[in-house]
């Protein structure tokens, strides 16, 4: 084990800081490794370290005792010697009530009373896309139980929690090793509610939800990304038990394959099979394209495989910026399966005039051009 450190060094303090320092330095430590809060690593061993710390100097016996003897108090043990073996901190006080309001209380009831995110997955075209289309979805969400208005009660038959007071909230103490905090929770009767159904409403057997048919409309962005979400705010589940704003409602863009075009940005990538004479002959290819255009593409003649060839402005509407992205055709020779006779004379024959070069030369200059 590691040597325990001294508690005045732990806190950051000097040996003769007095009270109110003392607070100050335990107060800013503790709010900064709170295990709840923090999210360094050792959080909850440093926190440990600097309550202990604190427990013992600011009381002033133990102080007194620990000055004199250090870490080997007269029991040997630090803990022994410093009595009781658990510290007795009320976080709650020193760190003020706005501490735990952020997490236990505010933070938290806000959360709760806010209904869940809903999130559905909609399939879109690259084409929808590009114009921007405006979209309409059927779907079932949960929403407000009408008859009892969310509350999740036959005719209101809602009383008070007894285990709370109605308060939705308990303050319960906490051991974090030899420590006792107290923390302040949702009441475990209620779940923080702080009313209990005395009759559940009988259209949604308490739950306060009901699921609807829902017509949604929304825009789809033009150059929307896939995986883009779009937010529709308040069309997500109810709070519980109609307490509070509901939740939003996420619509996750899936863009469909296209059967040739891959997207890379606002940029269309594909690639061309060509036959040989069409590489060597060059010739003008055409398309239908996402815009409902037609798109050419011309090959010049000598086009060898694996080139490629850019077709400005014709791709997907850029996101940021204006005009649009590119469309980028990867040339590749195709070979046929099958050929006549016929033409395999002809194509022997071409060989014959088209290729003068040396073949080791060729094989050079192909090096030559790939380690560019
Ligand atoms: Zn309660
Ligand atoms: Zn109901």
């Amino acid at each position: 084990m590691s040597e325990k450190r001294d508690y005045y060094e732990v806190l950051g303090v000097d040996k003769s800081a007095g009270d109110k320092e003392l607070k100050n330095a335990f107060r800013s430590l503790a709010r900064k490794y709170h295990p709840d809060r923090s999210t360094e690593e050792d959080a909850e061993d440093k926190f440990k370290e600097i309550q202990e710390a604190y427990a013992v100097l600011s009381d002033s016996e133990k102080r007194q005792v620990y000055d004199r003897f250090g870490h080997n108090g007269p029991s040997g043990s630090p803990f022994g010697g410093f009595g009781g073996g658990s510290f007795n901190i009320n976080l709650d006080d020193i760190l003020g009530g706005d501490f735990f309001s952020s997490f236990f209380g505010g933070g938290g009831r806000r959360s709760r009373s806010r209904g869940n995110d809903v999130i559905v997955r909609y399939s879109i075209t690259i084409e929808s896309v590009f114009e921007g289309t405006s979209e309409e979805l059927e779907i079932d969400l949960p929403s407000k139980c009408e008859p009892c208005n969310g509350t999740g009660a036959e005719d209101g038959d809602i009383i008070s929690c007894s285990n709370c007071g109605g308060q939705g909230k308990v303050r319960a103490r906490q051991q974090v090793g030899p420590f006792v905090q107290d923390v302040i929770r949702d009441c475990p009767s209620c779940s923080g509610v702080g009313q209990l159904i005395k009759t559940k409403c009988k259209t949604c057997n308490g739950s306060g939800q009901e699921i609807k048919e829902s017509k949604l409309r929304f825009n789809i962005p033009r150059g929307a990304e896939d995986g883009t979400r779009l937010r529709m705010r308040g069309k997500g589940e109810p709070a519980h038990r109609g307490k509070g704003e509901n939740g939003d409602l996420f619509i996750e863009l899936e863009i469909e394959e296209h059967p040739w075009f891959e997207r890379s940005g606002s940029d269309l990538i594909m690639s061309l099979p060509l036959l040989y004479p069409d590489l060597v002959a060059g010739t003008t290819i055409t398309l239908p394209h996402i815009d409902g255009t037609e798109l050419k593409i011309s090959i010049p003649k000598m086009t060898n495989s694996g080139k490629t060839i850019e077709i400005r402005g014709k791709g997907l509407p850029r996101i940021r910026g204006s005009g649009r992205g590119d469309v980028v055709v990867l040339v590749k020779l195709h070979l046929p399966k099958k050929i006549s006779k016929a033409d395999m004379k002809l194509v022997k024959q071409m060989n014959v005039e088209l290729s003068q070069d040396e073949l080791q030369e060729r094989v050079i200059k192909d090096a030559k051009e790939r380690r560019q």
